[in-house]
């Protein structure tokens, strides 16, 4: 891919960082990750795909943390921002190592900050999750899939300061 740095006609400067996105999804390994190429300079493997936009170019660039930081002028947030999906990225795999118990009915439960979390099959044979007293209303295919939700569930109330 060609480095638009040198190209006449794309600005260097002025644009706005709208998001910064991980392209490995939730439960997938490395060799299943579809990586992309920063749009600006042509560099092969970029993981976390920081997505910005200027109001003289048409199309959204999709680039890395380092061009990001040159286009926006901003070399706080990207990075920041890039940092963040890091580390929750490595809480999730922390998280899908656990070790869960066996309840006598075969449902794998945690305990955990006082929280009981649970997770069992319905009558179609999904899984179903629950934390607390609350039932989620999604069934999922495999147990990855359920405990990715908890996950997110427990980040989404640690944001919420109600973990
Ligand atoms: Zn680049």
């Amino acid at each position: 891919m060609a480095n638009l740095w040198n190209q006449e006609g794309i600005p260097h400067k002025g644009w706005q960082l709208e998001d910064v996105i991980d392209v490995r999804e939730e439960g997938q390994s490395e060799w299943e990750t579809e990586y992309e190429t920063c749009m600006m300079c042509g560099q092969p493997k970029i993981r976390y795909v920081h997505v910005v936009t200027h109001k003289d170019v048409a199309e959204n660039f999709r680039v890395g943390c380092n061009c990001a930081e040159k286009m926006t002028n901003d070399y706080l947030n990207p990075g920041k921002r890039e940092k963040e999906l890091r580390s929750r990225s490595n809480r999730r795999v922390t998280w899908l190592n656990k070790q869960w118990k066996i309840s006598k009915n075969g449902n794998e439960y945690l305990n955990l900050n006082g929280h009981h979390l649970l997770i069992y099959k319905d009558k179609s044979q999904k899984y179903k999750i629950k934390i607390g007293d609350r039932f989620g209303r999604k069934a999922y295919d495999d147990r990855t899939q359920a405990k990715i939700a908890i996950f997110n569930n427990i980040e989404y109330l640690k944001e919420k300061g109600k973990w």
